[in-house]
């Protein structure tokens, strides 16, 4: 096997794959190390596609339960199967992790398995599962080495009672009670996968709200939403102890404003509280290579860390800690490298939360813009008056848009609602060509479709919504 590259990627999630494939294409020779048996990264292993399977088999399962009666659907005797469950989120993961590595042959990147080093300015070594070491050569060595999730000092982390996202997408019972620490997005999908399957479920935050961040119409909906479905919330409160006694947990927490103090027993704790970049077997240190107080490694605007051929992408580096973004950086960099103009737009990153109903957002928040002194108009059209969602029995949630008060340049669109998650990249495409919302509102939406929620909201604007 040559040892010599163009380009090597360290770490094979959807920043690293992407960008060794993009490079590939480009005609650069290009090799990726990854440390993990398959590829994908944490998105295709254990975050994205596992997580969106059992979303998607649990609310099967709840709906074929509690909603088809009701529907002239009769079914009896529905039970749950949860190795079969995690049979079918395994075969999906494995399906995937396999196509990269068919892209990776067909685009003919080397595939390095162990864990990369950067040992001088165009040297990466690999040390092997069984300890042997290899050096290869790079003109250019591009970081993806991805995250990992964050405890608390005072929270051991054992994936069997006191779990990370990785091990609540495996339990192999339902837990009676759990409990999550932490209402950011894993935890809410993580909180929904399982109440939907019959746990009770509570999660705790720190923040008098949830999804921090997230525009508070929004924020404030799902939360009425969630709890509607059953979920307990210990909002304001914080965490002061998990112990683990025999096979359960014992949490301690204390409410921020009332300093009242509560324990909850529970058969698992999920710590859900945020992820951390993985720098620590980089040789970041004696490279010099600078990071950041978050220990997120430093870039300039062409993502070059303090050495001018070594990069740094994905959720290495600030920013939202997502799949797509990642992806954008992976090409925006082998671009770059190959001499193109590579970049990425970071005022139009959708995020989504696959939740039911779910929750989509991209661009600046209500309260961004009032901070920002930025003037500005919204629309808001509730799914209860779109017929599609009316039909379908999913009539949660709102569009919001929010435009430029004098040039009606759209500024912000959050979603909760059904289907939201894909509705989003009509206002992605709408966001990067600089749309007003006065182009959605004349833009024919098929009828019955939830996107017409879209348009109205996008009447609204100028209060000329037709069907609320
Ligand atoms: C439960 C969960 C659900 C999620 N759901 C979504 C979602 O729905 N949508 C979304 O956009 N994002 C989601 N995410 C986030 C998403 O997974 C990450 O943002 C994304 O994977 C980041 O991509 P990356 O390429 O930067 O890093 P990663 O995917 O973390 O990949 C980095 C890879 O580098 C490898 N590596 C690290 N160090 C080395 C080394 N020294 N040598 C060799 N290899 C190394 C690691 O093994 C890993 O495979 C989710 C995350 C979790 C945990």
């Amino acid at each position: 096997m040559s040892k010599v590259f163009d380009v090597i990627v360290i770490g094979a999630g959807p920043g690293g794959y992407v960008c060794a494939i993009r490079s590939a294409q480009l005609g650069m020779k290009t090799a990726c190390v990854e440390s993990r048996k398959t590829l994908g990264g944490t998105c295709l292993n254990v975050g994205c596609i596992p997580s969106k399977s059992l979303l998607n088999l649990s609310e099967y399962y709840y709906k074929a339960q509690k909603e088809f009666n009701s529907l002239g659907i009769e079914a009896e005797n529905i039970k749950l199967n949860l190795s079969k469950m995690m049979e079918n989120k395994n075969k999906s993961v494995l399906t995937l992790t396999k196509g990269v590595e068919y892209l990776f042959k067909k685009n003919k990147i080397t595939h390095i398995k162990g864990v990369g080093s950067i040992t001088s300015q165009n040297e990466v070594t690999v040390t092997e599962q069984s300890g042997k070491k290899n050096i290869y050569q790079a003109k250019n060595i591009v970081i993806s080495s991805g995250s990992n999730s964050a405890s608390l000092p005072e929270i051991k982390i054992d994936e069997n009672v006191i779990v990370s996202s990785t091990g609540a997408l495996s339990f192999d019972s339902i837990p009676k009670e759990l409990v999550i620490i932490g209402g950011g997005y894993i935890g809410l999908e993580m909180g929904s996968i399982w109440k939907r399957l019959g746990s009770n479920v509570t999660v705790i935050e720190f923040l008098d709200h949830i999804i921090p961040g997230m525009d508070h119409d929004i924020s404030k909906e799902f939360l009425k939403i969630l709890k509607k479905q059953g979920i307990n919330f210990k909002l304001d409160s914080k965490v002061t102890s998990v112990n683990k006694v025999k096979e359960q947990a014992v949490v301690d927490l204390t409410n921020n404003k009332t300093s009242e103090r509560e324990r909850i027993q529970a058969d698992k704790v999920l710590v859900a509280i945020g992820r951390k970049p993985n720098i620590d077997l980089l040789n970041l240190k004696k490279m010099n290579i600078k990071i950041d107080h978050q220990d997120r490694i430093q870039i300039d605007k062409k993502f070059q860390t303090s050495k001018k051929n070594i990069f740094a992408i994905g959720d290495v580096i600030a920013g939202p800690m997502l799949a797509h973004k990642a992806e954008e950086e992976g090409i925006a960099v082998a671009e770059i490298i190959a001499g193109q103009a590579g970049r990425v737009n970071y005022d139009v990153i959708p995020g989504v939360i696959y939740t039911s109903p779910e929750v989509a957002t991209i661009g600046k928040t209500e309260e961004q813009l009032k901070k920002e002194n930025i003037k500005f108009k919204i629309g808001k059209f509730p799914f209860l008056a779109n017929s599609r969602a009316k039909v379908n029995n999913e009539t949660e949630g709102f569009v919001k848009i929010i435009a430029d008060e004098k040039t009606d340049k759209i500024l912000g669109v959050h979603m909760i609602g059904p289907h939201v998650g894909n509705m989003i990249a009509e206002i992605a495409i709408a966001m990067e060509f600089g749309a007003s919302s006065e182009d959605i509102a004349r833009t024919c939406h098929a009828h019955p479709t939830h996107t017409e929620a879209i348009k109205e909201a996008a009447l609204a604007v100028d209060k000329r919504s037709i069907h609320f």
